[in-house]
């Protein structure tokens, strides 16, 4: 009954489950473990009290494992977001004199002539398209709201005492949010049919790439979600008095994922979770050489050091793998149908993310922003930059594309939570295996 092994492609994708499991398990997931503990990336922040956009926010979840601890400002070992700014600007004026203005100056004529060597050999249609995507990079796709770290509501959380777990929201409260994620905001399938059971097996042939990729990266999420319950689940105290022991509950995933009792979804959702997991993986490997840049400030010059050296080491590990997702094949072609293709994909997006301020237990409102604003960060890397050619990445140097700290900490964060899911099938797999020895 070890379901939860999966075997072959994920789809849409150029990879292998058993290749990604490796890969996550052995080397992605202990860098991130550690990376994600260290101040620059535990303190994320958040307006948890913005009005539910949609509908009456009827369901102030009492349960005590919903409350959310946040922080005062002054406790927070992170700089001020002006004091960051102005570290900014400095390290930049040191990087502009002359020697590396002398620098940038060769760097670009180096590039200038690349591109004319080019202009021989490229089409004109070629250039065409080129000068769209130029044109797109010039209005980023905004795929998430982002709050000011300033502005009024917004307040730090220790996201490592808040971790994501079983809160015991449940019923109609998240039965609503997620409807209203699936059948309003992802894309129907051609002939129409109902997110859930029914929306299986032969996406292929109902739905194109782009909406196919909207829906998988949903429903990884969601999977990522109900798989972080799951391991760390409260269970009761026998006496009903206790505060109950946390542990892994096969019986509760077997329940979300096993074939026999999903009829035959749970292994499709699993496989969701390997696809989200790549596509935010292609994008932090795309987004490199910018984050090779970035000096994660906190303030207390050690741990910046020892913060770029730990993201340094993810890098390398993460760059050696990045040619699993093509994102140049979305989108394609200049016509108006994928302009207005394109402009759904990020409006129903932005829709999701808003979709949040609607949770009404604020711990899975806490995690369920984040992940939305780490995969719109995801998305904006993979869909900006100076180039949609496979393989491509995000010039460094490039004024028009910027990464606040928060977007940056969702980013990390929210692809730390699918290692961590895909790292916890392993202890699903072992503790189902001993349940079969067991029997
Ligand atoms: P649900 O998970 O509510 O699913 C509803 C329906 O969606 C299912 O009946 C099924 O048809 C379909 N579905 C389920 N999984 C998938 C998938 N992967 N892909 C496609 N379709 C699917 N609970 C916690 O304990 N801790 C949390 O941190 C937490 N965070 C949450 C964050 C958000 C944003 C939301 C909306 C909910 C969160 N929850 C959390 C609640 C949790 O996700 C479930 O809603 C809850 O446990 C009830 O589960 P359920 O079995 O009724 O099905």
């Amino acid at each position: 009954r070890c379901f939860c092994k999966l075997r072959g492609e994920v789809d849409d994708c150029s990879c292998k489950v058993e290749t990604l499991d490796s890969l996550n398990n052995n080397k992605i997931y202990p860098r991130l473990k550690s990376l994600l503990s260290r101040n620059y990336f535990r303190y994320f922040k958040v307006n948890l009290q913005k009005q539910c956009p949609f509908w009456s926010d009827d369901s102030r979840c009492a349960l005590r494992d919903c409350h959310v601890n946040v922080c005062q400002e002054d406790e927070v070992p992170i700089k001020k977001k002006k004091e960051r700014e102005e570290h900014e600007k400095t390290k930049y004026s040191e990087h502009n004199n002359v020697e590396g203005l002398e620098k940038d100056l060769s760097e670009s004529c180096a590039e200038e002539r690349e591109l004319s060597a080019l202009d021989t050999t490229i089409s004109k249609e070629k250039m065409a398209e080129f000068q769209t995507w130029r044109e797109h990079d010039e209005s980023l796709p905004m795929f998430c709201e982002i709050d000011d770290e300033d502005s009024n509501g917004m307040e730090y959380v220790d996201l490592l005492l808040n971790p994501e777990r079983y809160t015991g929201y449940k019923g109609a409260s998240p039965h609503k949010v997620w409807r209203s994620i699936y059948e309003e905001n992802c894309f129907k399938p051609e002939n129409n049919l109902k997110y859930g059971p029914e929306l299986v097996g032969d996406l292929e042939s109902t739905m194109c790439l782009e909406k196919r990729v909207f829906y998988r990266l949903i429903s990884g999420l969601h999977t990522s979600i109900n798989i972080h319950l799951c391991d760390q689940y409260l269970f009761p105290d026998k006496s009903g008095f206790g505060p109950g022991t946390w542990g892994h509950n096969l019986e509760e995933f077997q329940k979300r994922f096993d074939p026999e009792l999903t009829k035959g979804l749970g292994p499709q959702r699993l496989k969701n979770l390997y696809f989200t997991y790549l596509i935010e993986l292609r994008a932090i490997t795309k987004a490199i050489p910018y984050l090779e840049r970035e000096t994660f400030y906190t303030g207390d010059i050690k741990e910046d050091e020892e913060i770029m050296e730990g993201v340094s080491d993810f890098l390398s590990v993460a760059g050696s793998f990045q040619h699993h997702f093509d994102e140049s094949k979305l989108f394609k072609g200049n016509t108006d149908e994928m302009k207005q293709l394109k402009a759904e994909f990020v409006q129903h997006f932005r829709n999701i993310s808003r979709i949040m301020d609607c949770v009404g237990c604020d711990k899975c409102k806490l995690w369920g922003k984040l992940q939305t604003l780490g995969m719109g960060t995801a998305l904006k890397i993979l869909f900006s930059g100076d180039s949609m050619n496979p393989g491509s990445t995000i010039n460094a140097k490039s004024k028009n594309f910027q990464l606040t700290r928060t977007e940056i900490v969702a980013l990390f964060n929210a692809f730390g939570r699918l290692s961590s899911s895909i790292h916890a099938l392993e202890t699903f797999r072992s503790l189902a295996r001993m349940d079969e020895q067991k029997s």
